[in-house]
């Protein structure tokens, strides 16, 4: 279990207790305020992009520190965690809105719409979530397609996150004032800020999910068609065996592996149950 899981899940993984989507959270009126900036402060974003390369070139002990303050920030403001599709449909069953929009992240870096982000929430129509964007100059959210904020049903948004992985886009859960949580996005090591902070910065601001990939040599051709997927350099192809190999100790469990083998070779065992992973987060 991550440090959220005790925090703010009662030993329980914590994106799975629907208390934390609740509305009744947006009453603090300093996390209100907090979602609000992030909507609307498109120049802050990337000012922070520019700064965490500038980073990148100070002596070690530096970054060090640095990483260590954004990272304790981030855990209390905006802090995500890896999870697998599984756990996508059992946040599906218990929430009542799924909306789909642009990606932030896209739209600041590449200047493009992406429509890979879905907000959540217990109440219908968006409930206070929704208020408070509809309130916003969110003109980020338009785009090329002008759908804005795009109600989708439990079952389309679960064939759309099916077509995400084969993509390879992984999916992340988000907290915007943790531990309230608005949104699943679909992310890529090119374009997700979270993903180029934690993986290329080393700064990590998402934990790994709560699963480790593990494959059947015996089901496994090959093909490689997995490795294609995996953003975070787990699986090795062994040209001896003509097999895959997967490093558990740099597998963030998403499980998108898994979307594109002919064989089923591969699957989710717990983080806990894997000695080699069960601290790395
Ligand atoms: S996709 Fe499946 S069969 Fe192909 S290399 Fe990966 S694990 Fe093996
Ligand atoms: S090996 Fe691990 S990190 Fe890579 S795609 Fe599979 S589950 Fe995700």
């Amino acid at each position: 279990m991550c440090e959220f899981c005790l925090k703010h899940g009662e030993g329980k993984k914590w994106y799975l207790q629907a208390a934390n989507y609740s509305d009744d959270l947006l009453s603090d009126v300093r996390r209100r305020r907090y979602i609000e900036d992030f909507f609307t402060n498109t120049d802050e974003v990337e000012h922070n992009v520019k700064k965490l390369d500038s980073l990148a070139k100070a002596p070690a002990v530096i970054r060090a520190v640095v990483a260590r303050l954004i990272t304790g920030r981030m855990k209390k403001q905006h802090f995500g965690q890896v999870i697998p599709i599984e756990d996508v449909e059992r946040i599906f069953d218990f929430v009542n809105s799924i909306v789909r929009v642009a990606c932030f992240c896209r739209h600041v870096i590449l200047h493009t719409e992406h429509r890979y982000c879905y907000g959540i929430t217990l109440a219908p129509d968006g409930g206070a979530l929704g208020e408070i964007i509809r309130g916003l100059d969110n003109s980020f959210l338009g785009g090329p397609d002008n759908l804005a904020m795009e109600t989708l049903t439990k079952t389309q948004a679960l064939a759309a996150f099916r077509d995400h992985e084969k993509q390879g886009l992984c999916h992340t859960v988000w907290t915007f004032g943790t531990p309230f949580i608005a949104g699943i996005c679909n992310c890529d090591r090119a374009d997700c800020l979270a993903m180029r902070c934690t993986l290329t910065h080393q700064i990590p601001v998402m934990f790994r999910a709560e699963y480790v990939a593990a494959v059947d040599p015996d089901l496994c051709t090959g093909c490689r068609q997995c490795m294609r997927l995996c953003q975070f350099g787990a699986i090795s192809y062994s040209a001896a065996n003509k097999k895959i190999v997967i490093d558990q100790t740099r597998c963030f469990g998403c499980g998108i592996c898994r979307s594109l083998c002919p064989t089923d070779a591969i699957w989710l065992e717990n983080r806990k149950d894997v000695p080699a992973a069960a601290n790395l987060w």
